[in-house]
């Protein structure tokens, strides 16, 4: 990932409101369309320009061919509120954030996603390195659906992470159980994009604890009751894998005995 500087000059008359809420409106359709990664993008006003600072997954992340329809309008609608066509500065590589999948193409892919990710939650299957969403083929107008769902799926993640945590049972039934609200959710959204990108698109689903630990290294898959254990541990993560259901999952992080 790319740490770089968009900047918006103003080139004609305008004020602070109509700026803002252009700028806003453009950088979150980039968010929605995968180009920019994160939710905030902290800006400055000096002088006769507006400054973002945002995170990228390549540095092409924003040429003209990767927006999405309504990233195009609001494009459009910057120059409506006074201000050029933006510049992007390149600062350098994110040493914070994960490095992008360097297929072209990637066969398979995994959705999934950690409380402190700072990319995409469409990992490719062969390498685990976050893809792009822009080069995924979006089931509407862009990606907006997916990453609203990876914002709530992290919020939860990072409750059942705390030590002290308010809401543990709560937050950690929705993360690992295979039919809570959120998991439907991002397994309809992996089928969607499986279908619209024809590629297998396996739904990571996470598991924390276990009542029953003797049992929970042959568990079965959860969604058709078959054995889907792996011979060996897939990206040294995933012990189980169901093609059926387009499954991946973990021996409950509570039951592995520490190494
Ligand atoms: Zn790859
Ligand atoms: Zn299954």
């Amino acid at each position: 990932m790319y740490l770089a500087e968009l900047q918006f000059k103003v080139i004609a008359d305008t004020d602070f409101t109509r700026a803002e809420i252009a700028i806003r409106g453009y950088i979150e359709k980039l968010i929605f369309s995968g180009q920019v990664l994160g939710r905030e993008f902290p800006t400055a006003w000096q002088q006769d320009v507006f400054s973002s600072r945002i995170v990228i997954p390549e540095e092409q992340a924003l040429l003209h061919k990767h927006h999405s329809t309504p990233g195009l309008y609001a494009l459009q609608q910057l120059a409506t509120a006074g201000l050029a066509y933006p510049q992007l500065q390149l600062l350098g590589m994110d040493v914070m954030s994960q490095h992008t999948d360097p297929c072209e193409h990637a066969d398979n892919y995994i959705l999934y996603s950690r409380f402190n990710d700072t990319c995409s939650a469409v990992r490719c299957a062969e390498h685990f390195a976050p893809i792009p969403l822009y080069k995924l083929i979006p089931h509407g107008v862009d990606h907006e659906a997916l990453i609203r769902w990876q914002l709530q799926f992290q919020a939860l993640d990072e409750i059942q992470m705390q030590e002290t945590r308010v809401l543990r049972k709560g937050a950690e039934r929705s993360l690992q159980q295979l039919h809570s609200q959120l998991n439907r959710q991002g397994r309809k959204l992996a089928s969607q994009l499986e279908r619209d990108n024809n590629a297998k698109v396996y739904f990571a689903l996470y598991s924390g604890s276990s009542t029953n630990c003797a049992h929970e290294f042959d568990k079965q898959c959860p969604g058709c009751g078959n054995n889907w254990r792996l011979p060996q541990p897939l990206h040294d993560l995933f012990d189980f894998k169901c093609d059926n259901c387009r499954l991946v999952s973990n021996i409950a992080w509570d039951c592995q005995s520490p190494s």
